[in-house]
């Protein structure tokens, strides 16, 4: 188990955080004034690093408990900034915060039931409630505040959606000046999204092609006229996203579960859990630490590809560059696209990678696939026993109950899955699921490969006449089942 997120004490200067690469042949620093994300001797991802012996670290979790009293100080009523203390690159009064990470971790039974725990095994991160639907806001209220720190005021991403969604609301919610430029490929993007960049103003820009290519020319774009990149390659995002896994132990009385399970895309994600539990444990903040289970569409498997069937690890930073060169060659040969209902998560070429492969090493992780089927299904649990979500957010409850028929996670495990996004962000999906309308479902679903709404809830067609209402509801809505 290697721990090269970890300033080794050799580090020369003053500075409590900088910017330094992952690969342990380069370890090249980059102060955080610099905003390129990328190693500039190496082109690999760079990490936010700590000198903890610097920072002002709190001897136990609990202690965060005193921001309670506090709300009323936008930086303690934040989800992500009552923690900044473990996320030290930023002075006080450069905090940008639009009130992200108010958020539930809720116990569901019914959905502990339909993956094979025992009742208050299963909870559900809530992380839909947001003020942009989803958890990217955690990572932007980081990214914003190294945005203004750096002066930046053009900021841009490519998205499947809820990157650009959050990116539009902190441009419009804030008052720095901030303006908003985002890519998204041609067709893919949910409407729940699509509508909250337009709303917030942002300057939105369709190509043709799909999310690997937005991101591939925004990168270029963003690098030319000096724009800050706000997609999950931006380390800084990854600091705000580990505030997840302290509000789950805060929900627990500091307890840590023995599973989180979250939806795999770009990787950021599972990424930075993976990053805040290196650093817990580091600090001595925890003593056990959680498995990770990844979970890809079947449509987007590269994780599950590398790491299931080809044998891809960490191994101490120095992955094998080929195995996952080889596989990107064999997309190109094919003319792979991604392809899943889960639009979220509907990436072939995950930024993110390597640092998802430290987290897999550390949590002693594992990654599955589950197709769409499976998602949906899932998701119709998810709304009819908890919380609702958007498709690619079921992949992690779909992908807990696979992994509990195969054995690997206990019926007596405590198991978090994330729901990453809003049920409200694709209607259209829900509705296609639950609709009578046979057209409309094999319209929006039947292309994917789905083929039965298992658990619809279908609208009951009446005429406009009063007792056959009442004769309806009473067919329907028994009170004895209760
Ligand atoms: C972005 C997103 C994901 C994927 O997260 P990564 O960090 O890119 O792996 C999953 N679900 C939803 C709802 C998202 O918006
Ligand atoms: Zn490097």
């Amino acid at each position: 188990m290697s721990v090269t997120i970890l300033s080794d004490t050799r580090s020369t200067g003053t500075e409590v955080a900088f910017q330094q690469c992952i690969n342990p042949a380069c370890r090249t620093k980059v102060s955080i004034d610099r905003a390129i994300f990328e190693c500039p001797h190496c082109a690999d991802l760079l990490d936010v690093v700590y000198d903890w012996d610097r920072a002002e670290v709190p001897s136990s979790l609990s202690w965060f408990e005193r921001k309670w009293a506090e709300r009323t100080d936008p930086e303690n009523f934040s989800g992500v900034w009552r923690f900044r203390e473990l996320l030290p690159f930023v002075a006080k009064n450069q905090i940008v915060t639009i009130g992200e990470g108010q958020t539930l971790l809720q116990r569901s039974d019914p959905v502990a039931s339909y993956v094979g725990v025992q009742p208050g095994g299963l909870l559900l991160q809530y992380e839909g409630m947001n003020p942009s639907g989803s958890f990217k806001d955690n990572g932007m209220a980081a990214a914003f505040t190294h945005a203004r720190m750096v002066g930046a005021k053009r900021v841009a991403c490519a998205s499947t959606g809820n990157t650009s969604a959050s990116l539009a609301v902190f441009c419009s919610s804030t008052t720095f000046g901030f303006k908003a430029i985002i890519f998204i490929g041609s067709g893919k993007i949910a409407y729940g999204k699509l509508s909250q960049a337009l709303d917030h103003g942002a300057l939105t820009i369709q190509i043709v092609g799909d999310f690997d290519d937005a991101l591939e020319r925004v990168r270029q774009v963003a690098g030319r006229l000096g724009i800050y990149l706000m997609n999950s390659v931006n380390p800084f995002r990854l600091e705000g996203q580990k505030t997840i896994m302290y509000r789950i132990l805060e929900a627990m009385r500091w307890e840590v579960p023995d599973w989180i399970v979250v939806p795999g895309g770009n990787l950021g994600n599972s990424s930075s859990f993976g990053k805040a539990f290196i650093e817990l444990k580091h600090l001595g903040l925890i003593k056990k630490v959680p498995r990770l289970a990844v979970i890809n569409a079947t449509g987007a498997h590269t994780l599950d590809q590398l790491v299931s069937h080809h044998g891809l690890t960490w191994r101490n930073g120095l992955t094998d560059p080929d195995v996952i060169n080889n596989y990107y060659s064999h997309l190109n040969r094919e003319h792979l696209k991604a392809d899943t209902i889960a639009s979220a998560i509907e990436i072939n070429r995950p930024v993110n990678l390597k640092k998802c492969l430290r987290a897999l090493d550390f949590c002693d992780g594992v990654v599955r696939e589950v197709n769409d089927q499976e998602i949906l299904d899932a998701k119709a649990k998810v709304g009819a026993g908890g919380l609702g979500c958007e498709p690619a957010s079921a992949a992690s409850v779909a992908g807990a109950r696979l992994l509990r028929e195969q054995g690997v996670i206990a019926a007596s495990d405590r198991v978090v899955c994330i729901l990453t996004g809003h049920q409200l962000k694709d209607p259209t999906v829900t509705v296609a699921y639950h609709s009578a309308d046979q057209e409309q479902f094999e319209k929006v679903l039947g292309s994917r490969g789905v083929k039965r709404a298992g658990f619809a809830n279908r609208p009951v067609v009446v005429p406009n006449d009063l007792d056959t209402i009442i004769r309806t509801i009473g067919m329907y809505a028994t009170t004895e089942e209760a």
